[in-house]
């Protein structure tokens, strides 16, 4: 079985691939096929990922696998969310760091709760009527300065309570077991494997 994973970000093909391995399907990345622009037209991360996934599904002909995800910061009334990935002008990493740090600049530790929130689109057809659509969250607090050097995008900046560190300060395996991502795929494993 082979399905395309609607997305070009590293971090996160290399997330979802490890988590759905015991389906043993090859999971192509959409960089593999014909440049393709999907907008984001949604308004929820639900809506996002179905978009891509039917936009990826129809532009390959393959099953398709897309995660839309973002990080929700009270004090900011909920944002960047949706817009994570393009939360500065040039929509890098460590501008988005940069940026969010200044956001957040003079909020003391209590005010400074956060949460990644992933959402998992599986269809099988691009016109499919039903998706599978899976959720999940990751509580933490925004640091006030980057640590670690692991996974990607705002990991340096959100602190996990659990380990008493960084997102970026933990080894792959261990983010892999306990993020938004990581909880929204095993979701998806479990359905998946109720489907084939
Ligand atoms: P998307 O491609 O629209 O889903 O963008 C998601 C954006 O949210 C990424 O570019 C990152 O900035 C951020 N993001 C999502 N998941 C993670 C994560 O696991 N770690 C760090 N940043 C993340």
């Amino acid at each position: 079985m082979q399905a395309v994973i609607a997305s070009g970000n590293q971090g996160k093909i290399f997330e979802l691939r490890r988590t759905l391995a015991p389906l043993s399907w090859i999971l192509l990345p959409l960089s593999d096929f014909e440049p393709l622009m999907i907008k984001e037209t949604g308004s929820t991360f639900d809506e996002n990922a179905v978009i891509k996934a039917r936009a990826a599904s129809k532009h390959t002909g393959l099953p398709a696998i897309a995660d839309d995800s973002g990080l929700e910061v009270d004090y900011l009334g909920g944002r960047p969310g949706i817009r994570s990935a393009r939360f500065s002008n040039s929509g890098k990493d460590i501008d988005n760091n940069t940026k969010l740090l200044r956001a957040l600049s003079g909020v003391p530790d209590e005010f400074r709760t956060a949460r990644f929130c992933c959402s998992i689109a599986f269809l099988t057809y691009h016109n499919e009527s039903d998706p599978l659509v899976c959720n999940a969250q990751w509580e933490g607090r925004i640091l006030k300065k980057a640590s670690g050097k692991n996974g990607f995008g705002y990991d340096p900046l959100f602190f996990v309570s659990s380990h008493n560190c960084s997102a970026a300060d933990l080894e792959p395996e261990q983010k892999n077991v306990i993020s938004h991502r990581a909880k929204a795929s095993f979701l998806l494993l479990t359905e998946l494997r109720k489907k084939i």
